[in-house]
């Protein structure tokens, strides 16, 4: 873990602009510019033909840039698109590698708004998916087919945090040429590198640890040079869900801390992870790199650690769940993760809407299984709080 942790400290501080050109601020320019203009009609029309320079920012701006090729680093990838949401980087990346007649094989327990996307719009344009459980690697290749051309990933998956095989699916993958699509939001490229492990495409909600101070929305994907072009050729910029530069700026900003936030998350949720499970209100803690998660040999392999989001199932029915959540006083309720605070966000308050996607209904999360935001609190008095609310079951 510690040579993870220097070794993306090293990539988050380094300059990566010339520094001269400003005052050699340690903080990198904010370019809030929609164009950039040219000084003849001949580096005009030679920016068009060759691309990769900025014009407008819907497409390139310097700023935005700066984050692209940070993310690039950290996840060990050729290049990186930035996105205004995780689900604009998950949407344009996908649609990138599939048509009509194509198949789409995705795990179960995949993050809400990506199952949507997969199960209410594909469908419309003639692309199907199959879901999968994910955890054995042989189901997986029985529901590949010759018409599959994405398999899609979250390890670990939302709410229930089960892992997948990352090496042995990208065999498989690579194999059949389909194209290996993980959202890799919960470890971060600090804890886990999938292109290194042979995946295609990383995508990430960037609102969460990127960002990390829940001031930000957006999204980011990091793949080889030729698999970014394809996606910046044309799902980018037609779906256009562009990052604006302050948001860029902010990311910026927040990927200095990356390293450190992740230890620190890392830490107190082994600690709330193993105090949970020694509650006798609790019945089960969903975490990849606790001892009592069934594929914990297999996180010591793709995880050099773990972040702070994490789920108890609650020895209780949802009237416990409500007792429990409103008696908590450091956590607060709501949705998202990878701030400074911490969370607590029930499954049972995510069925409550009517467009929820039915991933947290069809594939059996129990009713009293509540997420935890582990955040920066001092970890003790996140216990206490634990404590008291389980005390009020
Ligand atoms: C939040 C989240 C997303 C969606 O990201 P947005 O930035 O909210 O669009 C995707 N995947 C996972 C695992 C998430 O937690």
């Amino acid at each position: 873990m510690h040579d993870d942790l220097a070794r993306a400290a090293a990539i988050v501080t380094s300059f990566d602009y010339d520094p001269a050109g400003f005052g050699r601020s340690v903080s990198p320019p904010l370019l809030e510019s929609s164009l950039f203009t040219f000084g003849s009609y001949e580096d005009f029309e030679e920016a068009f033909r060759r691309g990769g320079v900025p014009i407008y920012t819907r497409g390139i701006n310097p700023t935005t840039r700066l984050f692209e090729e940070k993310v690039a680093a950290l996840e060990g990838a050729e290049d990186a698109k930035a996105f205004a949401s995780g689900m604009g980087a998950i949407s344009a990346a996908t649609l990138a590698f599939l048509s009509s007649g194509d198949e789409l094989v995705c795990v179960r327990n995949v993050y809400g708004d990506a199952f949507k996307l997969f199960t209410r719009l594909l469908p419309r344009f003639g692309i199907a998916t199959r879901f999968v459980d994910g955890t054995d690697p042989s189901e997986v290749e029985r529901a590949l087919s010759p018409r599959t051309r994405v398999l899609y990933l979250e390890s670990p998956t939302s709410l229930t945090f089960e892992l997948q095989d990352l090496r042995a699916l990208a065999r498989l993958a690579r194999e059949r040429q389909i194209v290996t699509v993980i959202d890799n939001t919960w470890a971060t490229p600090v804890f886990q590198r999938p292109i290194e492990m042979g995946i295609d495409v990383v995508v990430h909600s960037a609102s969460k640890y990127l960002g990390g101070h829940s001031d930000v929305v957006a999204g980011v994907v990091a793949a080889r040079r030729d698999l970014i072009a394809q996606i910046t050729r044309i799902t980018y910029p037609v779906f256009g869900a562009v990052l604006g530069p302050f948001e860029a700026w902010l990311l910026l900003r927040g990927l200095r801390t990356l390293p450190v936030r992740m230890a620190q998350h890392y830490q107190s949720a082994l600690q709330v992870a193993a105090f949970l499970e020694g509650h006798p209100r609790v019945r089960r803690v969903h975490y990849p790199l606790s001892r009592s998660h069934p594929q914990y040999e297999l996180g010591l392999r793709q995880l050099s650690g773990g972040s702070g989001l994490l789920s108890v199932e609650l020895d209780t029915d949802e009237r416990g769940v409500a007792r429990f959540c409103n008696a908590l006083r450091l956590f607060r309720m709501g949705v998202s993760w990878g701030g400074f605070e911490s969370l607590a966000c029930p499954a049972s308050v995510l069925r409550a809407s009517p467009e929820q996607p039915k991933s947290v209904t069809e594939f059996g999360v129990p009713e009293s299984l509540v997420r935890l935001h582990v955040g920066l609190e001092p970890v003790g008095a996140l216990l206490e709080d634990l404590d008291g609310a389980l005390g009020q079951l």
